[in-house]
């Protein structure tokens, strides 16, 4: 099916919009590699990527089992998760880390975890102030190599009409965004220790693994649920309650996002079942759900033929009522309905957007909060590069110029406004975050472009992708991959866009 009279993407660049996306990250795992096959999580791929399985068979594996439950004033969660987590780094570690995302101040929830133990022995956490980072320590060194299985019960409320920063998690008008909602472990970096970054006034909240996930879901049975991953099973529980059964390998979040509003349209790309879940009764309901998969399904079809292939089964878009344009998640990005009713350019924008994220933070991983314009920018510059497919070279010559003039007139604004693209994201303001990472970013791959060539930059995307999917990359990464793609010096301009990093 080729419509692509539906796409009038001409100056799409222009929006004023802020397409923050929060993040997704959180891995999922649940059982000793080896004691179980990971043959079960391979309907959730495609099959010629069923081998990657296995190639991470040590990434942490996490079993949840949630009973939801909901009122006109809140949701609440009643979580019981096991986690398999195998030591992969050089270090003897003495604990590990989980995140409470939900006690963030942007997040507005309350989450509270009680009996954890590791191994079967009954352990006490430490959790810092915030709220947000818990520290189970462990009874004895765990050996590089070596694995533990930690539980932990948890307990979950969400406030109906509580928006915080991007309403990223909440639940408004009938609509439960449920990103990791569940204890997500953080990442153990050698050398710096366990990532316990807390502020999060702006950008995505989340930096973690990819892991396995078995998720099941009880709730009230007229919920309708998009989540990462598939679901495998669905049975009738208790007192009008529907039990779901998901698989999600190789992710670094379980999203879950429901509604009783929602219904479903679904088509395929190279593949992917590409699933839209939106609500029937607003404006222009099924034309602009239909825009949506049809924009979905030419963003992923350029992007796997571009970057590299999207390896799951499964891709989900889901209405919300996110204050940010979009948001990213793995498997799965929402979009705003004021952007979604709109169905104007930002829509388009929006969805290619957040499609590009599959690859650049969900498949490619990165710290969100110290390296967010590596997910960002490359987003931004990917978009571009949708409309270059779309309506040819001009095209995304207008739309590289459109960026440009955003960061101009930035710039114009006040003397000395610019700065480097590779800052965290907690040492930009709002406005100086939205035009250098946003605008700014996308030119820096614009100038490698320049420099040497658009094929050539492409295929060194495509060799970042090869070699970092699955795992994080770090600037230096980025730039010793580029390098090697590139067979050139690039420490100068790395340092004159990205600003300072440390290299290796
Ligand atoms: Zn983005």
């Amino acid at each position: 099916m080729e419509r692509r009279g539906l796409l009038r993407l001409g100056g799409l660049i222009a929006l004023v919009g802020v397409l923050v996306l929060a993040g997704a990250g959180m891995p999922a795992a649940a059982q000793a590699p080896g004691d179980e096959p990971l043959a079960r999580f391979a309907p959730a791929m495609l099959p010629e990527f069923a081998g990657d399985l296995a190639a991470h068979a040590h990434a942490p594996h996490y079993t949840i089992d949630m009973a939801l439950a909901l009122t006109p004033t809140q949701a609440a969660i009643d979580g019981y998760q096991r986690v398999r987590y195998t030591n992969r780094a050089p270090d003897a570690l003495d604990e590990i880390v989980f995140r409470l995302y939900p006690n963030l101040e942007s997040y507005g929830g309350k989450m509270f975890v009680s009996h954890v133990t590791v191994d079967g022995r009954t352990v006490t956490p430490h959790l810092d102030p915030t709220g947000t980072v818990l520290r189970v320590p462990l009874p004895g060194p765990l050996a590089p190599g070596a694995a533990a299985t930690l539980a932990l019960d948890y307990e979950l409320t969400v406030w109906e009409g509580r928006v915080r920063l991007y309403a990223q998690f909440s639940y408004l008008d009938g609509v439960l965004a449920l990103p990791n909602a569940y204890p997500v472990l953080s990442v153990y970096e050698p050398g710096d220790g366990w990532w316990d970054v807390t502020d999060h006034a702006q950008g995505d909240a989340v930096y973690s693994e990819t892991a396995f996930y078995e998720v099941t879901i009880t709730a009230p049975e007229d919920l309708v649920f998009a989540t990462s991953g598939i679901e495998i099973a669905q049975h009738a529980g208790a007192a009008g309650t529907l039990v779901h059964e998901y698989i999600a390998p190789l992710v670094r979040d379980f999203a879950i996002f429901a509604s009783t509003h929602y219904v479903t349209l679904s088509g395929e790309q190279d593949g992917t079942t590409i699933r839209i879940s939106y609500d029937p009764a607003r404006v222009n309901a099924e034309f602009n759900a239909f825009v949506a998969l049809r924009v979905t399904q030419e963003a992923v079809k350029l992007f796997n033929a571009t970057f590299g292939a999207y390896p799951f089964a499964e891709l989900d878009v889901v209405q919300t009522p996110t204050r940010a344009g979009g948001v990213e998640y793995p498997g799965l990005f929402v979009v705003g309905d004021r952007l979604w009713d709109e169905n104007g350019d930002n829509f388009l924008f929006v969805i290619v957007h957040e499609t590009a994220h599959q690859w650049w933070y969900s498949l490619v991983g990165n710290d969100q909060t110290l390296d967010p314009w590596m997910d960002e920018a490359l987003a931004q510059f990917a978009t571009a590069l949708f409309i270059r497919d779309l309506e040819g070279e001009a095209s995304f010559e207008a739309a590289m110029e459109t960026y440009l003039a955003q960061y101009t007139r930035f710039l114009a604004l006040a003397a000395n406004l610019d700065r480097p693209i590779g800052l965290p994201a907690s040492a930009y303001d709002a406005t100086s975050y939205y035009y250098l990472v946003y605008q700014k970013g996308p030119l820096f791959f614009g100038a490698l472009a320049d420099a040497y060539g658009l094929e050539a930059v492409l295929a060194a995307l495509r060799d970042y992708f090869a070699a970092y999917r699955y795992r994080i990359a770090e600037p230096a990464d980025m730039l010793a991959s580029f390098e090697q793609s590139l067979g050139a010096d690039l420490d100068d301009v790395f340092a004159e866009w990205v600003g300072a990093f440390p290299v290796g």
